[in-house]
């Protein structure tokens, strides 16, 4: 994807109005327990600043269902990124209307403002095909991009984590915007880097990981990958499924009764390129001092499987061992709770020993990056993506319309 990049325009005294991906976790305090997705931000905003730019940043946080709501609040986001930047990072109590516009008219260059969570407002996440439909939604989400484009000269995105949305500020506005510059920043350019050329031009043997709870939301990518991979990894609790498929019995595990079928053509489509385990550790509840065992093939029927066994993990670890390029997305087990994290951590390991051999090692975000976390192993990959959802749609191939109305390079 070759698009015009925050390098290419000049921001000094120009108001710049970006979109990140501020979306971070916070615990019960309302502190932020990974700033991750802020750190990936900074050298977009820090070339924006230093370059004289009046910087309006704009992000979303959780799901507010479209109005102000306490625990959505930017105001640790706005704290942390005064931290890092150390410089004062004012917040805008609204992200529209007269605060915020008289608020933005006011930034200096080498300035910046955080405008307050998007999602308050229902407009943002309108989607497009509903605003097609329907002339009242249309309106809605037109009049609230249009108050934010109104408010810059220049438009970046460096949202990665939100490049598989149509929401106003990642589509709406930049449309609106037209004329004036519209560029990605380093990160999303970095994330398209990483991921294109691992679909594009893989160091081979190119070797895909996928796990998590549920096959119906990994089928679009397990077609998508089989193709381009020399293996496909599956863990996680929807191994059950393909065991299901099978006529393995699998007790008490999730599995996904209505995606069987998939699971068989999946499986049929993949031949020897698929790779499921062949036994799990089993319990009869998800707990940490609940009895574990081994078992090969069928789970038990009072139990449940919970994570990949032993076995598994050395047969996973070997293929990954001899890969060049390793794509992971979804754990390999109830990685929340010990034991059942064994398998998930025994496989981050073998990525870390990949990362160490020469081989590209990318992790598609959400559970797996905070699993990679969790095993202290997170400078030991090539690359950690800041966007789970969004990852998982590039790998499918499905378009962003977000990158879509951002101008050709
Ligand atoms: P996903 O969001 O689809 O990537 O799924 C991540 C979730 O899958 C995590 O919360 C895991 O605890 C869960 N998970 C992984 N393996 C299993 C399993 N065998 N049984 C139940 N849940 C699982």
């Amino acid at each position: 994807m070759n698009k015009k990049t925050i390098e290419s325009v000049d921001v000094k005294d120009q108001r710049v109005l970006m979109r990140a991906d501020f979306n971070v976790p916070l615990d019960d305090n309302l502190a932020i327990t990974d700033d991750r997705r802020i750190q990936s931000a900074l050298p977009t905003i820090r070339k924006i600043l230093e370059g004289g730019g009046k910087l309006i940043l704009m992000s979303h946080l959780g799901r507010p269902k479209g109005k102000p709501e306490d625990k959505y609040s930017l105001v640790p986001v706005a704290k942390r990124l005064g931290e890092l930047l150390e410089q004062n990072v004012p917040l805008a109590s609204d992200c529209v209307g007269d605060v915020a516009g008289a608020l933005s008219e006011g930034v200096k260059s080498g300035e910046c403002l955080l405008l307050q969570n998007l999602r308050f407002h229902a407009a943002e996440t309108i989607k497009d095909k509903e605003a097609k439909q329907d002339a009242e939604k249309r309106a809605i989400k037109d009049e609230f991009a249009c108050s934010l484009a109104d408010m810059a000269d220049i438009y970046v995105n460096d949202a990665f984590g939100t490049c598989h949305r149509d929401n106003a500020s990642m589509f709406t506005v930049p449309q609106m915007m037209k004329g004036k510059p519209r560029v990605i920043g380093y990160l999303v350019k970095k994330e398209l880097e990483f991921l294109g050329s691992a679909l594009t031009d893989p160091g081979r043997p190119f070797v895909a990981v996928l796990g998590g709870a549920k096959v119906s939301d990994k089928i679009g990518v397990i077609d998508a990958l089989l193709p381009k991979c020399d293996r496909v990894l599956i863990g996680g609790a929807m191994m059950y499924t393909f065991f299901a498929a099978q006529g393995i019995k699998t007790g008490k595990s999730l599995v996904e009764p209505n995606f069987v079928d998939e699971a068989k053509r999946l499986m049929e489509v993949g031949g020897e390129k698929l790779l499921l385990p062949s036994d799990s550790a089993v319990a009869a509840k998800i707990a940490a001092e609940a009895e574990t065992q081994t078992v090969e093939g069928s789970v038990p029927e009072d139990m449940m499987g919970l994570d990949i066994g032993p076995a598994s993990i050395g047969a996973f670890s070997d293929v990954i061992k001899n890969a060049k390029t390793i794509i992971w997305n979804g754990p390999m087990g109830v990685f929340e709770t010990p034991p059942f994290d064994r398998g998930t951590m025994a496989i981050a390991q073998a990525m870390a020993n990949a990362t160490a051999n020469g081989a590209t090692t990318i992790i598609g975000g959400g559970d797996s990056a905070a699993a990679i976390d969790q095993a202290g192993l997170s400078d030991r990959m090539t690359h950690i993506s800041t966007g789970g959802g969004a990852s998982l749609e590039y790998l499918e191939g499905k378009p962003f319309v977000a990158l879509e109305v951002i101008d050709d390079a």
